[in-house]
């Protein structure tokens, strides 16, 4: 009775969790203000990731596509960078930052992006754009490669490694949010406002919860700046959420300008947001001020109104970025839940090093299946032919279909959630977003209970 590392064993997918490597880079990239990237590939490669992005977010916001066809999937397609480069430089005065994001047919062809960045640097720059400020930074990101995880750990460094610049030191702290919502780094934002924290938030898209102004729609754009990215190297400090989200660029500003790195903890539930400003307190000297210790007195007693009575013991599948779905999973066990399945939809090799995967492993008493590589078909499976039986499945909207299908009550969580309104403005993470966690999950144990008259006579005022 304990908790297993497993690889899915089947060859192929069905219906996938994640998406490909360059989608990871794209949600990167619109962090950045001023920025516009070309994704060097087949439209779709930007089309259905920029849907997906958009129906998350409920956002418009631009990226580029060099939009190849047959003869460039064969012949090679670098003049369609050069060309995407320039239309861009052209119809948007403002662009400054150009990532040029390759896939899976532009690597497999061999296309030298690097190469054509050099020549556009070289040529296209100087002579049509003198004296403009252009950034063009090549990102690999061929999609038979990890996923859309590594796609954005990937992009954070490469923009990091492009643009930071050794000056005088600037006292602040890098923070590197990971693939998050905007609700979270709002509530990121106030967890450092509180703590009196001077910090530098990295690919910042608080901004994507955007206003509908008087004088017409609104284009999302996001909030880390050039200047942002080329103090990074010299921060106090880097602290990045995610041990896969992030912690490349974190240990590339460590190695190459002495900033120290601290990876991790990703602050869902108390514990972890407790270890969070554990380490912003150590990292900047600041205390954690009575505020944030009335913030988590608030959360504790909400979780204590829940736990006992509603929330023990209930059996719980969670699918999520993989930082996410490990951070959920601690927090359902703080909640004296049982998760019986955790899905990671990739193949990192580093999952079995992973120190919180360790934890896991030796200390949970009772199956539990963290499964790599996976996709809904292991849970269906388990569910369908293997007798799972689950009070509750935690993850973001692919996964709707099983819960339907077998009735199970679901909470809406990660990337994308595109069927429940307004998700990406909640946070998960911080004091709050254990409260808003912990709420939403009894709210659907609740309806489930009334729909199914499993013991609804416990919610009633006796
Ligand atoms: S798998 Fe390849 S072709 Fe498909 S979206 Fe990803 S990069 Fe584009």
């Amino acid at each position: 009775m304990s908790c297993e590392l497993l690889q899915k064993e089947r060859t192929g997918v069905i219906n996938p969790i994640f998406t490909c490597q360059p989608a990871g880079a794209q949600y990167a990239s619109i962090g950045i203000r001023e920025c516009i990237g070309i994704v060097h590939g087949g439209q779709g490669c930007v089309m259905f990731v920029r849907l997906l992005i958009s129906q998350h977010l409920k956002e418009s916001f631009e990226i580029a596509s060099s939009s190849l066809h047959e003869d460039a999937a064969v012949f090679g397609a670098c003049h369609r960078v050069e060309e995407g480069v320039d239309v861009l430089l052209m119809r948007y005065p403002d662009v400054k930052v150009i990532p040029i994001i390759s896939t899976c047919s532009t690597e497999i062809i061999g296309d030298d992006i690097d190469g054509v960045v050099r020549k556009l640097n070289e040529e296209l720059l100087p002579t049509k754009y003198p004296g403009r400020e252009v950034h063009l930074i090549p990102i690999h990101t061929p999609s038979f490669v990890g996923s859309m995880v590594n796609g954005y750990d990937v992009a954070v460094r490469d923009f990091v490694k492009y643009f930071a610049t050794k000056g005088e030191p600037n006292g602040k702290l890098n923070l590197i949010t990971g693939w998050v919502n905007p609700g979270d780094v709002s509530a990121l934002k106030h967890l450092l406002a509180e703590m009196e924290v001077d910090a530098t938030v990295l690919f910042e898209i608080e901004s994507f919860d955007s206003p509908t102004m008087p004088d017409g729609n609104h284009v999302s754009h996001g909030d880390t700046t050039i200047e942002d990215l080329q103090g990074t190297a010299n921060a106090i400090g880097t602290l990045a959420l995610n041990r896969y989200e992030g912690a490349k660029a974190a240990k590339y500003l460590e190695e190459k300008f002495a900033v120290p790195a601290v990876i991790g903890p990703t602050p869902v539930g108390i514990r972890n947001t407790d270890a969070f400003l554990a380490r912003v307190k150590e990292m900047t000297g600041k205390p954690i001020p009575r505020s944030l210790v009335i913030e988590r007195g608030i959360a504790i007693d909400a979780l204590t109104d829940l736990v006992h009575m509603h929330l023990a013991d209930k059996r719980v599948a969670i699918y999520a970025n993989p930082d996410l779905a490990i951070a959920l999973t601690e927090f359902c066990l703080d909640l004296e839940m049982k998760p019986l399945v955790v899905l990671l939809g990739d193949d990192n090799p580093f999952y079995e090093d992973d120190p919180r995967i360790k934890r896991l492993r030796e200390n949970v008493d009772f199956p539990m299946e963290i499964i790599t590589n996976a996709d809904f078909w292991e849970l269906e499976d388990r569910i369908k032919n293997r007798g799972l039986e689950l009070d509750l499945i935690l993850g973001h909207s692919k996964g709707r279909f099983i819960s339907i299908d077998y009735n199970i009550p679901m909470v809406r969580v990660g990337f994308p959630t595109y069927d429940r309104a307004g998700i990406f403005r909640h946070p998960v993470v911080g004091y709050a977003g254990a409260i808003y966690l912990a709420e939403q999950m009894a709210n659907a144990i609740f309806t489930d209970m009334e729909h199914k008259k499993n013991k609804e006579w416990i919610l009633n005022v006796w």
